[in-house]
């Protein structure tokens, strides 16, 4: 049994007061189980200082570069010199509006990886893929280029799966659902070593809320959640929190 993680993507959201709340709330009644919050660049620093360590705090992308000319890019360097320790990879909004491909997303967690950041590798269908029934094959080949450059590094990464037509829809992939697709990728991590498969924790994420998490993360190889909308609220963040322990 993995301990459960509960990861915030704040996405293009915040302020610094709202920073203060979440991040308060969060101190004044720390979850059991293990947090990590994923505020956008500017408020990284502030929540690093509100976290006083009893919370991750990560960002929410990172350059695949280590340094140079690459005017609006932040390195996995910086991100580590603030006190950052964790970093999103691959969300189905950078795959979609910044049109990173599986091989930019392999490099970037590589990348995060050698600054001493924990990679989020998220990775889901779209709703026409699934009712094409190929949801099996995308996922497959969305794991494969990280799989194939990291070899038993990649035992470093954690996994979300983010349906990509529950993403911010209040469409929940089923316990079921979601319960079977991470099955499928703790038997693709399996199938390379079994050592593997054991020790990468697999997040949920798409449109998690109090209501839905217990059964979520009651499912056997689903270890936490990757929240968005709902972890703007404190108190929905929390339940969420306390559903998974
Ligand atoms: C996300 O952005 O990773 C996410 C899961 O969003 P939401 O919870 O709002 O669907």
């Amino acid at each position: 049994m993995h301990r459960k993680l509960v990861a915030a993507n704040w996405k293009m959201h915040g302020s610094n007061a709202l920073t203060a709340t979440l991040l308060g709330a969060l101190d004044a009644q720390p979850p059991a189980c293990e947090v990590a919050v994923f505020p956008p660049f500017p408020y990284l620093a502030r929540a690093v200082h509100l976290a006083r360590g009893a919370v991750g705090i990560g960002a929410q992308d990172l350059s695949a570069h280590a340094q140079g000319a690459y005017t609006g890019e932040v390195s996995g360097a910086m991100l580590y010199e603030i006190g950052a320790r964790w970093v999103l990879v691959g969300h189905s909004e950078r795959r979609q509006y910044h049109h990173e491909n599986d091989a930019l997303i392999a490099a970037k967690l590589q990348r995060a990886m050698e600054c001493g950041l924990t990679p989020v590798l998220c990775v889901g269908e779209t709703l026409d893929e699934r009712e094409r029934g190929i949801t099996e094959s995308v996922i497959a080949t969305q794991m494969q280029a990280p799989l194939h450059l990291l070899g038993e590094r990649f035992a470093g990464v954690v996994m979300a799966y983010e349906p990509v037509w529950a993403i911010g829809t209040g469409r929940t992939a089923s316990a079921a659902q979601a319960q079977a697709v991470h099955a499928f990728m703790r038997s693709q991590l399996a199938a390379r070593d079994a050592k593997l498969s054991r020790l990468i924790r697999l997040l949920y994420g798409g449109s998690v809320k109090a209501a839905n998490a217990p059964e979520l993360f009651a499912q056997p190889d689903i270890d936490g959640g990757l929240v968005g909308g709902a972890s703007l609220l404190a108190e929905e963040f929390l339940a969420i929190c306390a559903a998974a322990h």
